[in-house]
């Protein structure tokens, strides 16, 4: 029963922007003719934002012993340009408010502030939005907080720009790079040059990225809880936007392509969301019958966004400083781990083709002699497509047929090719995954004919999103795709003990907005992470039903699908041509279980082609797993099986944290793991021998290293130590005292 009496009384003692309060640190409003410094301490981190009038603007943020970190513009002569950010700018995406905003549009109606600490509310002087910030310095973690409401009567599309620290500068704009969590890592720049716009998930695989300025630099973590809630309420896109040009496209090709600006370097996140106007909520009559209770410091007759929280750490040192601190602040990530032993063990997975099925006369009776030819790559699990049905009887084109997979392969063999192939594979020790499409359905597929259509990806124009011609993209938040989704893949476990999937695009596609108003997620259309995150849960539910052990791997890379799936397979070399150079995902979380690929040359105009054993040996020196794809399967098998006996004898490679010390030495590429003992792997990824001359940290004392495979060891005197290592080798260690 509500009880109004108690209710009211519950609102009295609410603060209020009216309450006479006295103390330093209360709200109050400001004199529009005064000017004011706003300094705000942490240990060694500052941040001055200045008042002036009715505007707040960030001024400098500084660690001290370091340079500031904005720059004074050329012509402004003020930190940042003033359209641009310090801290916030706002871009109404369409409408008859289209156009950037920047903080000169936002008037302050009420501030609070502290030694650490800066709370103001705004009104906009020319869009019905009212927003507030926050930002609070503890130690050398600047926090940022924000709110915006929108009271236009008509929905609007908005992208808030909160932190955006624009102007910045390290070492120099040059110098400067970005290490990103872009798939398995990046690092691209360098700053002054770089336009680089990726959203968390559909691209960033975490929500964190670095400015690394050499010995110091910034941590930025985006760390929304919203996509993990029941319902999308909370949902909004959020993309980590660094450039030059303002405001930057979204498409990263393009972004990347753009020549250079001379609004940044800039950086920050970008959070968009449609916010419902107020015709849609009453709007002031209604607020003011049911639901004001006249002391609030922000209106909200339509809906709200919320920014943030994100946080920025300035460090000293390298990279490796700031992704400590990330690994730690990640660490409420939930990740889960198969009760599959033998998948715990396995490092390297093949693949097979249905082409290639077909050109050999082979069919599904054939696993256990394909699992045998994988061997020899030096893996023995098998990831198979196009184990379903044509869509036509009599033709070949099974891998097309993208949705039947309730209905296998009569040209392979059938139901019972399949069941006795995955049988006998099991007998030898291999295993079988089975390829199916997370977020694509060939549309004349029998589940294309019927129900597809309806759980579509709709644009806001009402037309159906195709990014592959014939196919419907699936959205990932309707229910009735997750049903089906997670029903049939339980129902193939059951018919063919198939030991799991790899669900193709399910992390590797582009952020998506939904607008189809059928869904259950309608009026939000940036469900796309709480989507994925749904679809992936009732898939393990589904499939743990009909075994627990089932063992589920998605295309690309995204921390927070891990909670559900077992690893990621990701394309990282290729796909950012090359620029997977930081190891930053394997840094954060061993658990993540990446098979990153081998052999596929980078995509994209201009990139530099690399030599096949390159991608193979960055990532067994940096102990992720690997995907022996079949391009290069027979050049690369040699050192696939190096790889295989090493990561056999040193599960540490594979399952151990990375250090966050590092050994000094330019002609080879290694890593420490920081498991009892420590072990260090170490790789020629050049065509020519090299004595590679090790210098170790102090603080990892060593005087042997120990090679587990054939009983060597070498001396290390005074932390030095010197290997001479053959073309294309790949080495480790234990680190013995
Ligand atoms: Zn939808």
């Amino acid at each position: 029963m509500l009880r109004i009496g108690a209710a009211a009384a519950i609102g009295a003692c609410l603060p209020s922007i009216a309450d006479a309060d006295t103390s330093a640190d209360a709200l109050r409003t400001v004199d529009a003719a005064t000017t004011e410094e706003i300094v705000l301490t942490g240990s060694m981190t500052r941040v001055e934002f200045v008042r002036k009038g009715l505007q707040l603007h960030l001024k400098q943020i500084q660690r001290d012993g370091r340079p500031p970190l904005l720059y004074a513009d050329r012509y402004l002569q003020q930190a940042g340009a003033d359209t641009l950010g310090n801290p916030m700018a706002v871009v109404v995406l369409s409408g008859p408010h289209q156009g950037v905003y920047g903080m000169d549009g936002f008037e302050i109606t009420g501030i609070q502030m502290s030694g650490s600490r800066v709370l103001a509310y705004f009104k906009h002087s020319s869009l019905p939005l009212q927003s507030g910030i926050e930002v609070t310095v503890e130690g050398d973690v600047i926090e940022w907080r924000g709110q915006a409401a929108w009271n236009g009567a008509d929905d609007v599309d908005l992208d808030f720009y909160f932190p955006l620290l624009a102007r910045i500068k390290l070492s120099g704009p040059n110098l400067d790079r970005l290490v990103a969590g872009e798939l398995s890592g990046t690092a691209r720049g360098p700053l002054g040059d770089l336009n680089f716009s990726q959203t968390y998930l559909g691209g960033l695989s975490t929500p964190a990225y670095l400015i690394d300025g050499g010995d110091c630099g910034f941590a930025f973590l985006e760390d929304s809880l919203a996509d993990f809630a029941a319902d999308p309420g909370g949902c909004r896109q959020r993309s980590a936007v660094i450039g030059n040009v303002f405001p930057l496209v979204d498409d990263l090709d393009v972004a990347l392509e753009l020549p250079r600006g001379s609004q940044g370097p800039f950086a920050g996140w970008r959070h968009r969301r449609l916010l419902l106007g107020t015709s849609r909520f009453g709007g002031q009559a209604e607020y003011d019958k049911a639901e004001s209770d006249g002391t609030l410091p922000i209106i909200k007759l339509g809906d709200s966004v919320d920014l943030g929280p994100v946080f920025t750490y300035l460090y000293d040192g390298p990279w490796k400083v700031a992704a400590l601190w990330l690994r730690e602040r990640r660490q409420h990530l939930p990740m889960r781990a198969s009760p599959a032993s033998w998948y715990r063990e396995t490092t390297l997975l093949a693949e097979e083709s249905p082409d290639g099925l077909f050109r050999a006369g082979r069919g599904l009776y054939d696993l256990p002699l394909i699992m045998r030819e994988r061997r020899e790559v030096g893996s023995d699990m098998l990831s198979l497509p196009g184990f379903s049905e044509p869509e036509i009887m009599g033709t070949q084109k099974n891998m097309l047929n993208r949705g039947d997979y309730f209905y296998t392969a009569e040209n392979l063999g059938g139901l019972e090719a399949v069941r006795r192939g995955v049988e006998a594979a099991h007998r030898e020790g291999g295993h079988i995954l089975l390829y199916v499409e997370g977020l694509i359905v060939w549309k004349r597929s029998r589940i294309g004919r019927s129900k597809a259509r309806d759980w579509a990806l709709m644009n806001a124009d009402g037309s159906l999103t195709e990014n592959y011609k014939g196919f419907f993209d699936m959205c990932p938040a309707e229910k009735g795709w997750q049903d089906w989704f997670a029903t049939t893949l339980a129902d193939v476990v059951r018919e063919t003990g198939v030991d799991g999937f790899f669900m193709d695009s399910m992390l590797a596609t582009d952020n998506h907005r939904c607008f189809n108003p059928k869904h259950s997620h309608a009026p939000q259309p940036d469900i796309w992470n709480w989507g994925l995150r749904q679809v992936l849960r009732r898939v393990r539910e589904e499939v743990d039903k009909a075994n627990p052990n089932t063992i589920l791997l998605c295309e690309g890379v995204g921390d927070m699908a891990r909670e559900f799936i077992d690893g990621t397979l990701s394309h990282g070399h290729a796909w950012t041509r090359m620029n997977f150079t930081v190891p930053l995902l394997r840094f954060l979380h061993p658990q993540m279980r990446t098979f990153e690929a081998w052999g596929m040359q980078p995509h994209g105009r201009n990139a530099p082609l690399w030599p096949v054993a390159k991608p193979l040996l960055w990532n067994a020196v940096n102990g992720y797993r690997v995907f022996a794809e079949l391009e290069s399967q027979e050049q690369l098998a040699p050192l696939g099986r190096m790889v295989r006996k090493y990561f056999d004898m040193y599960p540490e490679i594979c399952d151990a944290q990375v250090s966050a010390f590092d050994t000094a030495c330019v002609e080879v590429w290694t890593q420490i793991f920081e498991s009892l003992p420590r072990v260090l792997t170490v790789a020629n990824a050049t065509e020519k021998p090299i004595t590679a001359r090790m210098t170790f940290p102090q603080t990892v004392q060593t005087g042997i290293l120990f090679d587990r495979c054939d009983q060597r060891t070498i001396s290390v005197r005074f932390g030095k130590a010197e290997l001479s290592l053959d073309p294309w080798e790949f080495r480790a260690f234990e680190l013995r005292p």
